[in-house]
């Protein structure tokens, strides 16, 4: 038997007992007559000691081992002198009485502990050591537990698990596909799956009723810290509903999470928001709720008066921090120079702060007398110490977007976005389409097999612009969780959305002809949604990105930098798959 307990086990209540434990040693450190080694595993840290007294052979070979050394030590269960109270087993410390090396090991490239010396990109190579440490294991613990309960919720709401293929088609909606070629079809390719969105969908035509998989997705897009070019999405698709018994059935997953995973009773129903609320006011599809600083829009007010930059926007607005008024001049132009920046591209930043007598200075006095700065006062119901910061532009949406980063920097410099704090909401109404300046045509904002709102549907022909679905997204703290719709189910609607799209009526029939065929045998009328784990289980963990909340994640070039993965091929496999690469740019 290699162990009788873990590293993480033993108590001072199990003083006395002869224990084997194996595990790898974190530290060594000697002090006069007696060696103290801390042994670790994924249970825990056990203080293991070496006595010269007791055993002077044994404290010998103690003093060879090295850091991150396996091995297996027999020893009794005694009380600590000096206990360690930041440790489960800190009450207790084993004294050895026999010891073997397991396999030694070289010096890690760095400290496996909880505040590590290593880079992010040596950890990434070493990524085996990294995991062995703390901090990066309980994510992938907090991880399984969450599948866990996933798993435990779906089935006793009788869903199917269901696995889809990873080898599929190729759909050019949407992100970049990965493609992997087919030896036996030469010149042919597979596409690994963006999502397993038509497989769902053609498993409600066979009667599954209800559908989920817990599944890897993979877009070839470029990477964020939210996003890795394979990820993991909880898929669910059922049949036979309407958007609020699918809101109303995963609003009861999420709620299942927030209960078991993190102890959070969340008793209230999710906040519903329209997108165009959602833009209007937050200028994002994906607003952090956690705190207020709502957008008011300053046309009437600010227009007029002279001032150009104000006369000649499109769209002016603001928000008020409370309190921020105290805000120095540094930080002011700090501000500024964010909403600057080129990610953002504001061309300025107007200030207003409101005096202690209730006077409103503002950065543009020149133009303003006190009266109109008052009613800009009043429009946002500011207060003596309130701070007010308004954009303008002449594109409203893209002001909005700008305004919508300023907002969130404000909520970042004022504590405002509390890792334990969560704001849960749909977004729902979202746009059918939106116009993509790359493409010259419109794009589906969710997907081509969205269906749009029944009093909507006359004006796919007239205004498709203006065609609502019924689409919605959960959004917590301003993270984007999961998403999904109620679905086309009839082949006709399905090829005139096509259509739009800009698809022949062949290339319709060849890309999704598969899709269309189905709904013609009886697809009865369905719908469902994606969570995303990965972000699911970063938000828990109060993560800043999903890396670390996966074992083995890519850099941000799209890169395994520990399996050197992407890499050219051998050319005898090239040859099998008769492929011959010959790189545009070289
Ligand atoms: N397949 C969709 C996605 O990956 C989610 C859904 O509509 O169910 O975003």
């Amino acid at each position: 038997m290699y162990r009788t307990n873990t590293c993480g086990e033993l108590r001072i209540s199990d003083a006395g007992k002869v224990v084997t434990l194996a595990g790898w040693v974190q530290r060594v450190r000697k002090m006069g007559g007696m060696t103290f080694v801390d042994l670790r595993d994924r249970y825990g840290i056990t203080q293991v000691v070496f006595n010269n007294e007791v055993d002077a052979d044994l404290c010998e070979a103690s003093n060879h081992l090295g850091r991150e050394y396996v091995v297996q030590v027999k020893g009794s269960v005694a009380e600590r002198s000096s206990k360690n109270a930041a440790l489960p087993t800190g009450d207790i410390e084993i004294i050895a009485q026999q010891l073997s090396v397991l396999n030694a090991s070289e010096v890690p490239p760095f400290t496996i502990e909880d505040d590590t010396d290593g880079g992010d990109e040596l950890r990434m190579r070493y990524r085996y050591l990294d995991l062995r440490r703390n901090a990066v294991r309980k994510n992938l613990e907090l991880r399984h537990r969450m599948t866990m309960e996933v798993r435990r919720y779906l089935d006793s709401k009788g869903f199917l698990e269901i696995e889809t293929p990873m080898l599929v088609g190729s759909t050019p909606e949407g992100a970049r596909d990965f493609v992997v070629p087919s030896r036996m079809n030469p010149g042919q390719f597979y596409a690994l799956p963006q999502s397993p969105q038509t497989l769902k969908q053609l498993l409600m035509v066979s009667g599954m009723d209800r559908y989920f998989q817990i599944v890897k997705c993979f877009r070839d897009e470029d990477l964020r810290a939210d996003r890795q070019p394979e990820f993991t999405q909880i898929d669910c698709e059922m049949s036979f509903v309407e958007q609020d018994d699918i809101i109303n059935l995963f609003e009861g997953m999420a709620k299942h999470l927030f209960k078991e995973i993190r102890g959070i009773d969340l008793d209230q129903p999710f906040l519903r928001m329209s997108w165009a609320d959602a833009m209007k006011y937050y200028g994002s599809d994906k607003p952090d709720l956690r705190f207020g600083m709502k957008f008011v829009e300053l046309m009437d007010i600010m227009k007029g008066h002279g001032f150009g930059v104000f006369d000649n926007a499109a769209y002016i607005g603001g928000i008020c921090a409370k309190g921020a008024a105290s805000y120095t001049r540094k930080q002011l132009d700090s501000l500024t120079e964010y909403v600057k920046r080129p990610q953002i591209g504001a061309k300025g930043m107007v200030y207003a702060r409101i005096e202690p007598d209730g006077n409103v200075k503002s950065s543009v006095d020149k133009f303003y007398s006190q009266d109109v700065l008052q009613q800009l006062k009043a429009a946002f119901d500011a207060q003596p110490g309130d701070l007010i910061l308004i954009l303008s532009g002449d594109d409203a949406m893209k002001t909005r977007k700008q305004l919508c980063e300023l907002r969130l920097e404000m909520g970042n410099q004022l504590g405002l976005r509390d890792k334990n704090k969560f704001a849960c909401l749909w977004v729902v109404d979202f746009p059918m389409f939106e116009w993509s300046d790359e493409e010259q045509r419109l794009m589906a904002m969710h997907h081509p097999f969205t269906h749009p709102k029944d009093e909507d549907i006359p004006l796919l022909d007239s205004d498709p612009a203006a065609v609502r679905a019924d689409a919605y997204d959960m959004v917590i703290n301003g993270v984007e969780v999961g998403g999904g719709s109620i679905r086309i189910h009839d082949s006709a609607l399905q090829a005139k959305m096509f259509e739009i799209l800009g698809f022949t009526p062949e290339k319709a029939q060849e890309q999704f002809g598969f899709l269309m065929n189905a709904f013609k045998f009886g697809a009865p009328p369905h719908g469902g949604l994606a969570y995303g784990l990965d972000r699911w289980v970063s938000l828990f963990a109060g993560l800043d990105s999903i890396r670390d909340c996966i074992a083995f994640p890519k850099n941000n070039s799209g890169r395994d930098v520990m399996l050197d993965a992407p890499a050219p091929l051998d050319q005898k496999q090239l040859d099998e798959l008769q492929l011959a690469v010959d790189l545009k740019d070289k």
